[in-house]
């Protein structure tokens, strides 16, 4: 097994307390076997209120909500009690990976079929064929559970995750719906090399197609990343070797009928009813590795579907309407691009249903 990332991932560190966006507020985040158990032996006055922190009434334990939606072991100061009290490792998975992912490469050698896209992230119809893909981490509340992923973990806990084992190749990444991960991938002015993290010597040979389809996201990634080249050429590059064209449709009100989470994603759609004005040459790098980010995240996804030509569109139709998000604020800056960014990851990308749309749509005529 192998166990491949991005040079940026190992960089990552949790903002806690100075995050915006916390991942624990609004979350409803499911708790793993082993770790509830290691939670009910918790002692003493903590573990009482850990305990009761926990509601084990549905199909999986989770911690319960606050009123304001804030995770019940999260203290005024925005730090996570548990991590407080206990210390890092006695954090759940879930709460331990995030805002990590995975994609596994090479399903054909391990006994699974095809399953596709990336991280333990899954639509419910493909849960049950991923290793790691028992039921839903992490349900934003009031929503169906389709966002939000991962089963995936920092470079020092892989080895020991029963998901890592047996896959010729596992790709790790960071989510952009984390802002200090959007701000770490999206800043970065270098191209984005990957890194090999663990190399267990076992054989990692893929078959030729998915050699292939590695082999056309890596093309596709570089060429993104030639920042002297315009940014809209770049894009047009990328969309013609893909192979579908973006329709000509209101691509704003398609997003309006997609699954929403959050208000501001609302109103940052309405924006786009406004005039557009000129994107400053500073947010070349961001909005670039952004398009490089879905790339990477999202292609693997045709190992299932076999949709290259929809992925790369999907892509380029992301980048290209995060470009309008950002045209549509005047002056935006670097830092905006950064936000509108974090939240078309939460909105869109994170959504097994909103991707599963829009590809359906960029196939109608
Ligand atoms: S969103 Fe990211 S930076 Fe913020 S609390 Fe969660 S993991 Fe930490």
């Amino acid at each position: 097994m192998k166990l491949i990332a991005p040079d940026y991932y190992p960089e990552f560190r949790c903002i806690a307390d100075k995050c915006r966006h916390s991942c624990c507020i609004g979350w409803e985040i499911d708790i793993d076997p082993d770790t509830r158990e290691q939670y009910r032996r918790v002692p003493g006055a903590f573990g009482e209120r850990l305990n009761a922190a926990i509601d084990d009434s549905g199909e999986y334990p989770v911690f319960r909500l606050c009123a304001d939606g804030r995770c019940a072991m999260l203290n005024p100061s925005g730090l996570c009690d548990l991590i407080t009290q206990l210390g890092e490792s006695a954090l759940c998975q879930i709460c331990a990976d995030h805002p990590r992912f995975r994609n596994f490469w090479g399903q054909s050698k391990v006994g699974h079929s095809p399953t596709s896209d990336s991280d333990c992230l899954q639509s419910p119809s493909v849960a049950s064929t991923r290793p790691c893909a028992e039921g839903w981490p992490r349900t934003k509340v009031g929503q169906s559970p389709t966002s939000d992923s991962d089963c995936l973990q920092s470079p020092s806990v892989a080895s020991t995750r029963p998901c890592a084992e047996g896959w010729p190749r596992t790709e790790g990444g960071l989510g952009l719906c984390c802002e200090e991960a959007a701000r770490l991938i999206l800043t970065r002015e270098t191209p984005m090399e990957l890194l090999t993290l663990e190399d267990d010597g076992a054989d990692d040979a893929l078959d030729e197609e998915d050699e292939a389809l590695l082999a056309i996201r890596d093309t596709l990634i570089t060429l993104m990343q030639e920042h002297d080249t315009p940014l809209q050429e770049r894009l047009d590059e990328v969309l013609m070797l893909g192979g579908l064209p973006i329709p000509e449709m209101n691509w704003p009100q398609i997003y309006r009928e997609l699954e929403r989470l959050d208000p501001a994603w609302d109103a940052a759609l309405d924006s786009l009813a406004g005039a557009q004005h000129a994107l400053s040459p500073a947010l070349d790098v961001p909005l670039a590795n952004f398009c490089a980010y879905l790339l990477y995240r999202h292609l693997p996804g045709a190992m299932e579907d076999e949709d290259v030509p929809g992925r790369v569109a999907f892509c380029v139709l992301s980048t290209r309407m995060l470009m309008a998000l950002c045209a549509a604020k005047p002056g935006c800056t670097p830092e905006d691009c950064i936000d509108l960014a974090r939240m078309y990851s939460a909105e869109i990308e994170y959504s097994e249903e909103n991707i599963a749309a829009l590809l359906d749509t960029l196939w109608e005529e």
